[in-house]
């Protein structure tokens, strides 16, 4: 059985539930999470609030490349404990998170220099391991040695309406059902779709289809896979 601290990779679709998994199962442990997605979100929005992305969605991929590298994306915990991703110093979580954002993201996250910048970065966040990261390649391409993979999935039209309820909570009364759905079809297929590290199950991933499972399931089902392997627990906080 193998010890001490570890890797968790977690990939999947949109909308699959990956961060508040990946959140919960951070906190479980005392791990770092971390957010892949938020990166290609915040280098979206520089893009779109400077001028790269034009209203038709094409992306001046020449000269966002001149700049990239001036583009610094950190991750600070607030008073309440939540993640929030900053942009140059900026907290710009809201801003990230919106279907404006949203709708450019894959086009932005298919540029094979896009992917090396955040690439970089993520790794340099396992210096010390006791990581938990979710996104799209991180079993397949960011870390390929990760001691567990995971690969979430979950039926369409739960994803669209867990995502479609989390912008309500956030006061987002204008986007519909059909436009998230219709975004997360579109996502889901040009990430599988593009040439650079597409999104792809891993060989070694073990699959969580949570279509109609609890988080408490969900951290359950992992303990299972934890416990024996890696003699890892994950405790919930019994006040949350
Ligand atoms: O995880 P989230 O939905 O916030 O990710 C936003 C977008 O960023 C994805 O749709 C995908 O295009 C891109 N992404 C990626 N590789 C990752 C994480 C996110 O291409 N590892």
């Amino acid at each position: 059985m193998a010890s001490g601290k570890i890797i968790i990779a977690i990939d999947g679709y949109s909308s699959t539930g990956k961060s508040s998994f990946a959140k919960l199962v951070a906190k479980g442990l005392g791990y770092i999470y971390a957010d892949s997605g938020a990166l290609y979100r915040a280098i979206t929005y520089f893009a779109y609030t400077n001028g790269f992305i034009d209203e038709k969605g094409n992306v001046d991929k020449e000269n966002l490349q001149k700049v990239i590298m001036n583009i610094t994306v950190s991750f600070r915990t607030n008073k309440k404990g939540e993640s929030r991703t900053l942009l140059n110093g900026a907290d710009v979580e809201k801003q990230i998170r919106t279907l404006t954002v949203s709708n450019s993201v894959s086009r932005i996250a298919e540029i094979p220099y896009v992917r090396s910048f955040v690439n970089m970065q993520l790794r340099s966040m396992a210096v010390d391991k006791g990581l938990v990261m979710d996104g799209r390649d991180i079993g397949t391409a960011v870390f390929p040695n990760a001691e567990l993979k995971i690969f979430m999935t979950a039926s369409e039209q739960v994803r669209a309406m867990r995502r479609f309820k989390e912008l309500q909570e956030k006061g987002d009364k204008e986007t519909t059902f059909e436009q998230v759905l219709e975004n997360l079809r579109k996502r889901d297929y040009i990430d599988s779709h593009r040439e650079t590290d597409p999104l792809t199950r891993a060989k070694d991933a073990i699959e969580l289809d949570n279509s109609s499972m609890t988080m408490e399931e969900e951290i359950e089902w992992l303990n299972k896979i934890l416990l024996p392997n890696f003699n890892l627990k994950v405790e919930l906080d019994k006040e949350e």
